[in-house]
């Protein structure tokens, strides 16, 4: 009897640890704000010339603040104006925020940045003290994981392999602009994942593809939806999921992914979660009563029949055949590895490999377009 009650609670910290991962924290709830994004625009000026063109598909290009390219640092009050119309309240906040940083040392020239700390207090309720807490633990942490180099520095070379037992990656963008993510998680094959990486290496990846995101892909979807885009879709397929895919190493990995997603709060919009069977729809309900409404709101779970509200979201271009849309990017292999979207398009970025990452002189996580620099790409 013991040892039911021991299996049955093993059983309910599982699906707690999978809900986890899947659901909260990088399931913070985001508001874009649905402004004209009126800064974008590259300096040719500036020795970037070429990397983001100008007037690219309809971004509005109308540049105020074209001084703001000298140096983010020095000119950052008058950041708070840059390409959007700011909630005066969260301003305030971020202002406030940031002379509690730079008071205490605690904010270089990489994270200066706008939108990374909104996500935070937004994360944290805007109280300063608390947000400033979990700034300094996500200090400590790039520090410990090497996070501030990862986009230059670490090479996934086995993704090929991984791809064929785990697909995920980012594909086109919803009807907003945003990057949408997709995981194909019901068919992903724990065992030969560990085959062809580790755990560690995964993670490493997974950070990666996080600084990408914020480096690269806003900024681009930014240029292509001509307004500010800050928060991606994410679509996870979890057909056939259930406790028995939770062995001791999916375990350990969904541990160290959510000690990760802590780290890029509200940097996800909203959640599809599709294919979700019995079991996944009974584990939802358990889970769901530890949310705050307004996450609730924001993830949806569905049964098979969910094309219909993923093409209400989502352009059927931009969605891949297997999820209801009609992109097959053939011709890539596949959708799950053709990385398709405006990070790609040569209209925006210089190389077709997106080869675009953050100007080394005016670093930050969630750039402006006038702060890309192109790179030699490495791939
Ligand atoms: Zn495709």
């Amino acid at each position: 009897m013991d040892q039911q009650i021991r299996k049955g609670r093993m059983e309910e910290h599982k699906i707690f640890n999978l809900a986890v991962y899947l659901l909260h924290p990088r399931f913070s709830c985001c508001e874009e704000r649905n402004t004209r994004y009126a800064d974008l625009k590259v300096s040719d000026e500036e020795g970037t010339s070429g990397t983001l063109k100008k007037n690219v598909g309809n971004a509005s290009t109308k540049t105020s603040h074209s001084r703001e390219k000298k140096s983010r640092k020095t000119v950052y009050p008058d950041s708070l104006t840059i390409g959007e119309a700011q909630d005066p309240q969260e301003a305030g906040a971020v202002y406030a925020l940031r002379q509690a940083l730079i008071a205490d040392n605690l904010l270089p020239e990489i994270l200066d940045d706008y939108q990374m700390m909104l996500r935070y207090l937004r994360a944290r309720n805007f109280n300063i003290e608390s947000t400033k807490n979990m700034w300094i633990g996500m200090l400590q942490w790039r520090k410990d994981f090497g996070a501030n180099n990862i986009l230059e520095e670490y090479k996934f070379s086995e993704l090929d392999e991984v791809l064929k037992y785990f697909l995920q990656g980012y594909h086109g963008i919803d009807k907003e602009g945003r990057p949408v993510y997709i995981e194909i998680l019901g068919q992903a094959d724990p065992k030969k994942l560990m085959g062809v990486t580790t755990i560690e290496r995964y993670v490493k990846y997974y950070v990666q593809e996080y600084e990408r995101t914020l480096a690269i892909r806003f900024p681009a979807c930014s240029i292509a939806a001509g307004r500010r885009v800050a928060s991606s879709t994410t679509i996870v397929d979890v057909q056939g999921v259930g406790l028995g895919n939770l062995t001791k190493p999916v375990i350990e990995l969904i541990r160290r992914l959510q000690q990760i997603n802590s780290n890029y709060p509200d940097t996800l919009c909203q959640m599809f979660i599709v294919n979700a069977g019995p079991g996944f729809k009974m584990l939802w309900n358990m889970v769901q009563s530890f949310l705050e409404a307004k996450a609730k709101s924001k993830i949806h779970v569905l049964g098979t029949k969910f094309k219909s509200t993923l093409l209400e979201v989502i352009d059927a271009s931009e969605l891949p055949e297997f999820l209801g849309g009609t992109c097959s990017c053939a011709e890539k292999g596949g959708c799950m590895r053709s990385n398709k979207g405006p990070w790609r398009d040569p209209h925006i970025t210089k190389e077709e490999d997106v080869c675009v990452h953050r100007n080394h002189s005016s670093k930050s996580a969630t750039l402006v377009a006038d702060h890309f620099t192109p790179v030699e790409c490495r791939h």
